[in-house]
């Protein structure tokens, strides 16, 4: 099976170190892309037609709170993660599923949470998103032997440091370390606390931890001091902004990393379902956040929220080259806007209207349900395109 996009007047390859590609045209063999160049011809099976529109890659959400399936009982909200694809959103990784009613804090239960969750998403793709979870909230009691037996049953996170009884840095440095040890990647709660009951955790149980995510350095939604947020861009840990987070010191932390060259550590996440709801859009709002009001080029902000995560958790999506999952998204400036195509729209604070999302290289939606209409949209010109287009 293969699919040509053609026609392409843009394409964000992902890559923060060289964020547009001077190509047209996206080949794509049994989901994967094959070529990316100028004027590819191909005898192939699908050929869509992206009328000089802007083709990104599939957004990666680095924070989300999943249960099971495509239900949130923090919000009572169903089918929130096919609301995500149709904002762009193609991967979406646990930052722990906290919001299980009656969820388990003992040590067997939680690992056989964290296994449950990992396996059934490995087995279910709501709306097509690739779900990452099984991100087991830290307790006191635990051992290396927890961490071996999770990543054999296949275990590859942490959820946020700090929402269980580990809370401080001594408690948490051995755990890091295990977690690493057995190839998983480590998140920690930053800020004040989320919901009464939790905890605050500072820059300087972060530093003592050593996760490879600073998580919601910008607040989950109470913010860590400037100062804190400084101290912690100066290491070589992930740099983590949110959308249900403080939008000053989001802007801060984005200052300060570009200012220290540290942009290719920033990642996009949405931190919901959460008390601030269900944001379809979540992550656009934020690459709109970034590049319209802190002033970053919108294919670097696009590349924090694709390839930079990529990178970090360690996943084959993120970036248009050959060899990796076709997850893309095809985007213009939406009806209306000041904004020519989907960059300018980004750059002008808007955010950019979907006309189709592909995901492992199958097309799971025409025009998004959810943003604005898209100018110009791409269009199946050869083969059969999705059945049921967005409305
Ligand atoms: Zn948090």
């Amino acid at each position: 099976m293969k699919t040509l996009i053609r026609n392409i007047g843009q394409i964000v390859s992902g890559d923060i170190g060289h964020p547009t590609l001077d190509a047209d045209s996206v080949l794509i063999a049994d989901g994967i892309i094959t070529g990316v160049g100028r004027r590819l011809e191909d005898d192939a099976d699908v050929v869509i037609d992206a009328r000089g529109t802007t083709v990104i890659p599939g957004l990666i959400d680095s924070h989300m709170h999943p249960v099971f399936g495509d239900f949130t009982p923090r919000q009572r909200t169903v089918d929130f993660i096919e609301s995500a694809m149709n904002g762009g959103v193609t991967t979406a990784i646990s930052a722990g599923e906290v919001h299980l009613p009656g969820r388990p804090k003992d040590i067997v239960g939680l690992k056989a949470l964290a296994i449950v969750a990992a396996k059934s998403y490995a087995n279910f793709r709501p709306g097509g998103v690739k779900v990452h979870a099984g991100a087991p909230i830290l307790e006191l009691g635990m051992t290396e032997a927890d961490f071996a037996e999770m990543a054999k049953a296949g275990v590859k996170l942490v959820g946020e440091i700090g929402l269980g009884s580990v809370r401080t840095g001594q408690d948490a440095a051995p755990m890091v370390r295990w977690a690493k040890q057995h190839g998983m990647t480590v998140t920690i709660h930053t800020g004040g606390p989320s919901i009464a009951g939790s905890n605050p955790i500072t820059a300087e149980v972060v530093l003592e931890a050593r996760p490879h995510v600073v998580g919601h350095i910008n607040g989950g939604t109470t913010s860590m001091t400037v100062a804190e947020i400084e101290r912690l861009v100066a290491t070589d840990m992930a740099l983590e902004i949110v959308h249900c987070g403080n939008m000053k010191t989001a802007l801060h932390t984005l200052q300060t990393a570009q200012d220290a060259r540290a942009t290719s550590r920033l990642i996009l996440g949405n931190d919901a379902p959460s008390g601030t709801g269900v944001i379809p859009l979540g992550i656009l709002r934020t690459i709109s956040l970034l590049a319209g009001v802190g002033g970053m080029s919108p294919a670097e902000a696009i590349a924090c929220a694709t390839g930079n995560t990529a990178r970090v958790y360690k996943l084959n999506v993120g970036i248009i080259a050959a060899g990796r999952e076709a997850d893309l998204v095809v985007c213009d400036a939406p009806v209306g806007s000041v904004g020519t195509d989907a960059l300018s729209a980004l750059a002008a604070g808007d955010l950019p209207g979907i006309s189709m999302v592909l995901i492992d290289g199958k097309i799971t939606i025409g025009r998004s349900r959810n943003t604005p209409p898209a100018a110009r949209a791409a269009e199946v010109v050869t083969g059969a395109g999705h059945a049921g287009a967005g409305h």
